[in-house]
């Protein structure tokens, strides 16, 4: 009868909840091991110039390598370490080897051009210590606080406008930047950019795409518009085509990221790019840098 199958589909409804609790409490469980155990690390996506194409800096993403699962993506295990309080621990640790990471690359360069992007999450934005900690993490690894950007999404600023401001104002004493990740896609004001002490705009990869799609959407050229009075640095994210780079940069956008320029990459290939990398940055040959 329809009550039956009306019983039956409910059922397996409430099926369906508990085993996505189980999972979502056994991954955190392990969560927890995992940063005990090392099974976390950071690969860099380049930002590229849209001119050249040439490599400014990175931008660290972090990887769980799961025994059994392989590599997790962040937006399967970040929430959870959210919600959990990890996010804290997970975030000092990419914290940390980022800007170690950073005077690596810094070393092989023999300058401190590069720049190292580092999201946050609002959890972590929250924590009392996160300016201590930030501060802290830039002494020990010697970089110049200017070369690191801390990235917000865009919804999470706007949760708690007051609580965040004065802290962003905070880690902006510190003499690092400040960017929007994901802009376009909050729906909130845009007069609170006036307001923040914010130096970039991360452009939300719909933007992009609908690049691909349609004549320059009037919202790209307003936010683009927007920053350019504002006098921030934008950064256009999810470039798969030569086409939308060349968009991008005729509209006035300066720097790139995207699979069309470079997946996010493990150190080492990194590393390779900049040895290479001579133009405008001459770089020290490989021989010099081994034996520094
Ligand atoms: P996000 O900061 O907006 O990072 C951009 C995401 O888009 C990355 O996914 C990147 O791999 C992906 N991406 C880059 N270029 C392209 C492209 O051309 N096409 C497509 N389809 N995707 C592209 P990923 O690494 O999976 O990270 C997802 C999100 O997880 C990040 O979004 C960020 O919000 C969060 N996340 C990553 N690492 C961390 C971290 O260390 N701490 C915190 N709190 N959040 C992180
Ligand atoms: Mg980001
Ligand atoms: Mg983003
Ligand atoms: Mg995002």
């Amino acid at each position: 009868s329809a009550k039956r199958q009306d019983h039956y589909h409910f059922a397996t409804y409430d099926d369906a909840m508990q085993q996505d609790i189980l999972e979502k409490l056994t991954l955190r469980a392990e969560l927890q091991r995992a940063v005990e155990n090392g099974q976390l690390h950071l690969v860099y996506q380049p930002v590229v110039d849209l001119e050249e194409g040439r490599i400014r800096g990175v931008e660290a993403l972090v990887r769980w390598n799961h025994p059994q699962r392989g590599v997790l993506s962040p937006t399967v295990f970040i929430p959870i370490a959210e919600d959990s309080g990890l996010i804290v621990e997970i975030g000092r640790f990419v914290q940390k080897t980022a800007c170690k990471q950073l005077s690596l690359w810094n070393r092989i360069r023999g300058d401190k051009a590069m720049t190292m992007n580092v999201n946050l999450s609002v959890r972590e934005l929250l924590e009392p210590s996160l300016v201590a900690q930030v501060r802290g993490v830039i002494e020990d690894s010697g970089i110049d606080p200017s070369q690191l950007t801390l990235e917000v999404t865009e919804t999470h600023v706007m949760a708690q406008v007051d609580l965040v401001s004065e802290r962003l104002h905070q880690l902006r004493d510190l003499g690092i930047k400040l960017a929007i990740d994901d802009f376009g896609t909050g729906y909130s004001s845009l007069s609170y950019l006036e307001h923040l002490p914010v130096d970039a705009l991360k452009i939300d990869k719909s933007f992009t795409d609908h690049l691909l799609k349609e004549e320059t959407p009037v919202t790209l050229k307003t936010i683009l518009r927007l920053g350019q009075e504002l006098n921030l640095k934008i950064v256009a994210e999810g470039i798969e085509r030569s086409s939308q780079a060349e968009s991008l940069l005729a509209l006035g956008c300066v720097y790139g990221q995207g699979y069309h320029f470079a997946r996010p990459l493990e150190a080492e290939a990194i590393d390779e790019m900049l040895r290479h990398d001579e133009n405008g940055h001459p770089t020290r040959s490989m021989q010099e840098t081994r034996f520094t």
